[in-house]
């Protein structure tokens, strides 16, 4: 019998309890957002300092980080501009040269160092004659009996808060570690050449080897894929038990007819994945799948019918889009397809609601129809009876939350979420785990060339004589900005008023307009309706064109400042143009034309697979950035990588899924 209580769970114990840790050493915890043991031995370090060599400071260079050591030989404070501020300056001298340290306005910096301490310093020398560094970061070396943790050994340098020093919280650390890693549970077996999680928590912290770091973050990684894909499979189940699906897979008596008029035959892909769909809607459960298509792949027409065949069930459908001009341009598509086949397509946008809503709920009671809206459609007043389907057109400009929202303004209808972003499969496994998925693998036959190229803004003269002669030969073309005014810019970022206005002028008699989200939805409007129909020839714009708009007749896109979008923005923006049967020219400009600019922009001239260069971005710019600053489902991962885990995450996927089998009720 124990003679002292174990704790439940020693791994819950806060840190304030720990021993050495006062009032005021938790409070600086805290502010790191550790609060408890566990915390703690997951604060992964910022980096390591193999602290077994040292590179003398005669042979430091320039630009290039490294770690050094020596003696302080003479410190002190100059301060200037009368007092306000100043600059702190330490001298190390190991014997084959001098370090001048700096450290600018952080006068206090002086208590921490006297004449003679023995420093470690890791920073990034910006001279070498005199040899300097500016906010290096140091630690005093101090002969104690902890000493032996801090030198001749791979030791982890972790992130700090003000007053916090690294040598005592890596002492806090080794002591949680040797005690309280054995209190580690193992939420899954070690896999063969894999640590245990309470040795990945020792490797990752006190690494004999440098290599160990990696073995340690992929056995952390694979943990916490394998909780997200326990609980994503484990919603998707219970919502499988709970609902019983409404019939919708239709009758083909609106579909055929609507096939028949369409003007052009669906593509394999198309067909393969109608097949899917309608599988789906006279399923048991409610459908919930992803149609992957690159741009101008033809998802639209794949929707059209989807809907078509829940009509045809008797079934409302909601087709929800991010933006207006895309629910516009939805709204006078699925007109023209569907209203001569008797059914009513409304739109509900911000400024057109309270009316349209008005009206369709007098009439939704007892009829079928169609509902297009943006974001309106998640509001209270939007009502429909009878859903049996709900389509979300770019749905990674959506979160999560408002896709469940939607949900639930049926009773268990079917889901459709399309989007056109490729998503690389990590992204994919990650956000859309709990989602079946088709892909549209296939452009229709009959397009023409997309090409595209980076250039300066210097080419700009000729660029526009090519926009012109290809306005003369009767196409259309987007030029576009990534802003809408002058005002706050950094310099050199054009923006769409005032370009709008200078294209005119080098355009006539050609006509130019502005189209940006600071215009009223009528102005918006009208300025896509005259570009429909060719009455205006360029269009100057924002990303408000980014996705969805749909014009065959442009071929050229000149995008300026192409810097400051990301890769797979890019793909979409291009995706508007290369829909009809006309070669297509995409114009890259940038300014900040430095290597890695143009590295990133050649991606695009090389490849117009959205595959490709989905993973492109993803590693360069990560996976926030990939998806957009809507995109509200991203997991915060501490150890997985999303650019890189593939093979984790699968493993994790099967793990979760074996655990599930194994205990069905869990
Ligand atoms: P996205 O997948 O980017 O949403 P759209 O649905 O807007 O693409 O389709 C792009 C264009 O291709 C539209 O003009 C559409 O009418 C046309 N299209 C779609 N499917 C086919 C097809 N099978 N054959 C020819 N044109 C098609
Ligand atoms: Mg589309």
């Amino acid at each position: 019998m124990p003679t002292a209580p174990v704790p439940a769970n020693p791994l819950a114990l806060p840190i304030a309890q720990l021993r050495g840790v006062g009032a005021e050493r938790a409070a600086q915890l805290n502010r790191l957002d550790l609060h408890t043991v566990g915390d703690l031995l997951l604060h992964r370090p910022r980096r390591y300092e193999d602290r077994r060599q040292f590179r003398p400071i005669v042979q430091l260079q320039e630009g290039e980080p490294a770690l050094t050591r020596g003696h302080i030989v003479a410190q002190g404070v100059k301060r200037f501009a009368r007092g306000r501020k100043s600059v702190f300056e330490l001298i190390l001298d190991d014997g084959s040269a001098r370090l001048h340290c700096r450290w600018w306005n952080l006068p206090f910096m002086e208590r921490y160092f006297a004449i003679g301490d023995d420093v470690l310093v890791f920073g990034k020398p910006l001279s070498l004659r005199p040899c300097t560094m500016d906010h290096p970061e140091t630690e005093v070396v101090v002969n104690d009996a902890e000493s032996q943790l801090h030198l001749n050994r791979i030791v982890p340098v972790h992130s700090l808060t003000e007053g916090l020093p690294q040598r005592w919280l890596r002492g806090l650390l080794w002591r949680a570690v040797r005690d309280f890693a054995p209190h580690v549970a193992e939420p899954q077996p070690a896999h063969v050449g894999q640590p245990s999680r309470a040795e990945a928590i020792r490797m990752l912290h006190f690494p004999e080897r440098l290599d160990d770091v990696e073995i340690a973050r992929k056995r952390m990684a694979l943990d916490e894929f394998v909780a997200l894909q326990l609980a994503m499979q484990k919603r998707r189940r219970a919502w499988e038990s709970r609902a019983a699906a409404l019939p919708c897979a239709g009758t083909n008596q609106l579909i055929r007819p609507f096939l028949d008029r369409l003007g052009f035959q669906l593509t394999v892909a198309q067909t393969t994945v109608l097949r899917e769909i309608r599988a789906d809607l006279g399923g048991r459960h409610p459908m919930r799948r992803l149609l992957q298509g690159d741009v101008g792949a033809g998802k639209t027409v794949v929707a059209a019918c989807a809907a078509l065949m829940a009509l045809e069930s008797g079934r409302s459908v909601a087709l929800m889009d991010p933006t207006e001009i895309l629910a516009e341009q939805h709204f006078n598509t699925f007109r023209g397809w569907l209203e001569p086949l008797g059914i009513e397509v409304h739109l509900l946008t911000g400024s057109r609601k309270t009316n349209a809503s008005q009206k369709s709920k007098r009439r939704t009671l007892q009829t079928r129809a169609l509902f297009i809206g943006t974001h309106a459609l998640l509001e209270g007043d939007f009502t429909p009876e009878n859903l049996g389907l709900i389509i979300i057109d770019e749905q990674h400009k959506f979160g999560v939350a408002q896709r469940e929202r939607l949900l639930r303004k049926g009773h268990y209808p079917h889901l459709l979420v399309m989007t056109a972003t490729p998503i690389p499969r990590t992204l994919g496994l990650t956000l859309y785990g709990d989602l079946d998925v088709s892909v549209i693998d296939q452009l229709p036959a009959g397009r023409g060339r997309l090409r595209t190229h980076v250039r300066t803004s210097e080419t700009l003269p000729k660029v526009i004589e090519f926009i012109r002669e290809q306005l003369a030969q009767g196409r259309q073309a987007y030029v576009v900005y990534s802003r809408v005014d002058e005002e706050s810019l950094a310099a050199g970022v054009k923006a769409v008023r005032a370009e709008s206005e200078k294209l005119g002028v080098a355009l006539a008699p050609f006509r130019v307009a502005a189209l940006h989200g600071r215009l009223k939805s009528a102005e918006k409007e009208s300025v896509m309706a005259a570009f429909r129909a060719n009455e205006l020839q360029v269009l100057v714009a924002t990303t408000v064109i980014e996705v969805g708009v749909d014009v065959p007749n442009a071929t050229v896109m000149l995008i300026e400042n192409a810097e400051q979008f990301g890769l797979a923005q890019l793909h979409q923006l291009r995706g508007r143009i290369g829909r009809g049967a006309h070669d297509s020219h995409c114009i890259l400009f940038s300014n900040a034309d430095t290597p890695e600019v143009r590295k990133r922009l050649e991606v695009l001239a090389e490849t117009n697979d959205g595959f490709k260069v989905a993973e492109a971005d993803l590693l360069l710019r990560g996976p926030g950035d990939l998806l957009g600053r809507d995109q509200s489902g991203l997991p915060n991962l501490r150890f997985g990588d999303l650019a890189r885990d593939l093979p984790l995450l699968e493993q994790a996927r099967e793990l979760a899924a074996k655990s599930l089998r194994a205990s069905p009720s869990s």
